[in-house]
C-alpha cells in the first residue's frame, strides 16, 4: 500500500537526490533475482537514510536485516572516516551478492557483515552504536531495541522500518497476524518508553524515529 498518490509520490522522488548508479544495479538487480524485492528500501527511503546517517555523522552503525545490502549502502554515506557498520542478516543465500555489492561500494573494509540470528548476535557484538537500523523480522523488533538500548550512548538514534505494515496497525489484527500485532505491541512499547524520543515519520511504509535520552 502506497500512502501518497501516484503523482504525489512520483513528484516527490523527482526532488529528491539521484539514486547513486551502483544503488541502481543493487535495485535492478535485487528486482530480477532475489525474492520479495519489495523489501528493499528503495530510492525514496535510502536518500532518506544516507540523508539521516549525513545528520547523525556516526562513528558505528549496526544495522539489523541487511538483506541485498541496499539499505546498508545508504547508511554508509553518512559514516564518520575511520568508522564502521555493522550489518547482520540470517539469510545465507544473499551472501554472496551482498559481498559482491560490498567490494563494489569501496567501502567493503568498514562493514562487518554478519550472517546469523541476530538475536544471537547482538548480545556478543562489544560496540557502541550511535545509530542502529532495526529492519529485520518484525516480531523480533521490541527484543531488538532491548538488546541495543544499552549499548548505545545518550544522544544515539535507533530508527525502525515498517512501523505501519502498509496501515494494518490502525485495523483489527486478523486471527494468527504476528506482524502485525509485534509492530502494534513495539509502537505503544516506543511511546511510552521514558529512555527515548520518538517521532513516526510516514515515509514509505513508516520509519519510527528514537534517540535515547
Ligand atoms: N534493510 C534492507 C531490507 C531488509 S529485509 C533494505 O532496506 O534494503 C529483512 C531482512 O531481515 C531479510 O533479509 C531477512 O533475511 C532478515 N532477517 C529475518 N529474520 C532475521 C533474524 N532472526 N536475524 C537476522 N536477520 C533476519
Ligand atoms: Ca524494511
Amino acid at each position: 500500500m502506497d500512502f501518497l498518490d501516484k503523482k504525489l509520490d512520483d513528484y516527490v522522488v523527482e526532488h529528491t537526490g539521484n539514486e547513486p548508479p551502483l544503488l541502481q544495479e543493487l535495485n535492478r538487480e535485487t528486482h530480477a533475482k532475489v525474492l520479495m524485492p519489495r523489501m528493499l528500501s528503495g530510492h525514496l527511503q535510502g536518500r532518506v537514510l544516507s540523508m539521516l546517517s549525513h545528520m547523525i555523522k556516526p562513528n558505528n552503525i549496526l544495522e539489523i536485516g541487511t538483506y541485498t545490502g541496499y539499505s546498508a549502502l545508504c547508511l554508509m554515506e553518512g559514516l564518520n572516516e575511520g568508522g564502521k557498520l555493522y550489518t547482520i542478516d540470517i539469510n545465507e543465500e544473499l551472501e554472496s551478492m551482498v559481498r559482491h555489492y560490498f567490494e563494489k561500494s569501496g567501502y567493503s573494509e568498514q562493514i562487518e557483515y554478519l550472517v546469523g540470528s541476530a538475536i544471537e548476535i547482538i548480545p556478543k557484538l562489544d560496540i557502541k552504536p550511535d545509530l542502529v537500523f532495526i529492519d529485520a523480522d518484525k516480531t523480533n523488533y521490541s527484543n531488538y531495541f532491548d538488546l541495543i538500548i544499552d549499548k548505545l550512548n545518550v544522544g544515539g538514534y535507533i530508527v525502525a522500518d515498517n512501523v505501519l505494515w502498509s496501515g494494518k496497525v490502525i485495523e483489527k489484527v486478523k486471527k494468527g497476524d504476528k506482524d502485525t500485532q509485534a509492530l502494534i505491541d513495539f509502537n505503544n512499547k516506543i511511546q511510552q518508553d521514558p529512555r527515548v524520543e520518538n517521532v513516526l515519520f510516514p515515509v514509505r511504509d513508516g520509519l519510527m524515529i528514537m534517540r535515547k535520552l
